[in-house]
C-alpha cells in the first residue's frame, strides 16, 4: 500500500557536468519504471540543468537542504519557493551530517519542516543515532524525541506528507549497516510514535526510508521488512550502474 521510495543523496558530489552524464546513463534503464518512487537530490547547483534533463521521466528531484523562511538577509541560504520553481519536489531535511556541522537542531529541522510542506515539498525528515547513544541503548528515545520535535506543530493530512529516514549515524559512509531486522525495529517505533501524535492512519499512510550503507546487493533485505518502505542512499548512489542496480532490485 506504501510506494517504495529511493532517493539519492548525492552529498557535495558531481559537477553540473557530472550531473547531467548520470542521468544520460540512468534515464533509459529506469527512467519508466513503476510502482516505484525515484528521487535524485543533486547539489543545489545542478538542480536547473537537471530539471531540463528528468523532464519525461519518472526520475524526481530532490534538494538536500532548504531556508525555513520566505526570503531575507540569509547570505548562503536557498528559500523553498527558489526549489519549487525549479520542478523540486521533495528535499532532505535535518541530515545527520547537517546537524553535526551546520548546526542545525530539532528546532530548526521543524521550520524547515513546516516550510516545505507550506510549499508542498516533500520533507524527507532525517533522524538517528549516533554510535555512543545506540551503546547506551538509548536508540528508541533519541530517534522518538526527533521525531516528535521535527514533526511537532503539524496535523495529521499535512504529516502524512512527509517522508521519513531512519539513518543510524554510525551507518553513514563506514560500510558498517544495521540489520534489516533491527532497522526494521527502529522504523516500527517510528511509525508507533507517529501513529501516537497523528493516528493510525497517517502512521500507515506515511513512508519510511532506511539510510546508511545501502548497496545494491542489501537494499531487498531492507526494502522486504514491513515497516521499511524505501532507502536513502549516499555513496552507492553516485554512480549510474550501482543507482540502476539499486532501483532494479528495489522493484
Ligand atoms: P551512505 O549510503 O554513503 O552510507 O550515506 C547514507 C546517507 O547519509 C544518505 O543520506
Amino acid at each position: 500500500l506504501r510506494t517504495p521510495i529511493i532517493a539519492a543523496n548525492w552529498k557535495m558530489h558531481k559537477t553540473t557536468a557530472e550531473s547531467k552524464q548520470f542521468v544520460t546513463e540512468v534515464r533509459d534503464p529506469i527512467g519508466n519504471m513503476e510502482n516505484v518512487t525515484i528521487v535524485i537530490c543533486p547539489p543545489f547547483t545542478a538542480i536547473e540543468s537537471l530539471s531540463g534533463c528528468l523532464s519525461g521521466t519518472n526520475l524526481l528531484l530532490g534538494a538536500q537542504n532548504v531556508h525555513f523562511a520566505e526570503e531575507g538577509p540569509y547570505t548562503g541560504e536557498i528559500s523553498p519557493a527558489m526549489l519549487t520553481e525549479l520542478g523540486v519536489r521533495f528535499v532532505i531535511v535535518g541530515h545527520s551530517e547537517r546537524r553535526a556541522y551546520f548546526n542545525e537542531t530539532d528546532a530548526t529541522v521543524n521550520r524547515k519542516v513546516q516550510a516545505a510542506l507550506h510549499h508542498r515539498l516533500v520533507p524527507i525528515v532525517c533522524v538517528g543515532e549516533d554510535l555512543a547513544e545506540r551503546e547506551a541503548g538509548q536508540t528508541f528515545s533519541i530517534v522518538e524525541s526527533q521525531i516528535r520535535l521535527a514533526l511537532g506543530g503539524l496535523d495529521a493530512s499535512a504529516a502524512e506528507q512527509a517522508v521519513v529516514a531512519y539513518e543510524p549515524i554510525w551507518a553513514i559512509g563506514t560500510g558498517r549497516s544495521a540489520s534489516a531486522a533491527n532497522a526494521n525495529e527502529v522504523c516500527r517505533h517510528i511509525r508507533q510514535t507517529i501513529a501516537s501524535l497523528f493516528g493510525d492512519t497517517t502512521a500507515n499512510k506515511i513512508r519510511i526510508q532506511y539510510g546508511g550503507s545501502v548497496k545494491p546487493e542489501t537494499i531487498q533485505d531492507y526494502l522486504q521488512q514491513p515497516d521499511i518502505d524505501g532507502a536513502l542512499v549516499g555513496g552507492a548512489s553516485l554512480d549510474p550502474q550501482s543507482f540502476v542496480g539499486l532501483i532494479r532490485a528495489a522493484i
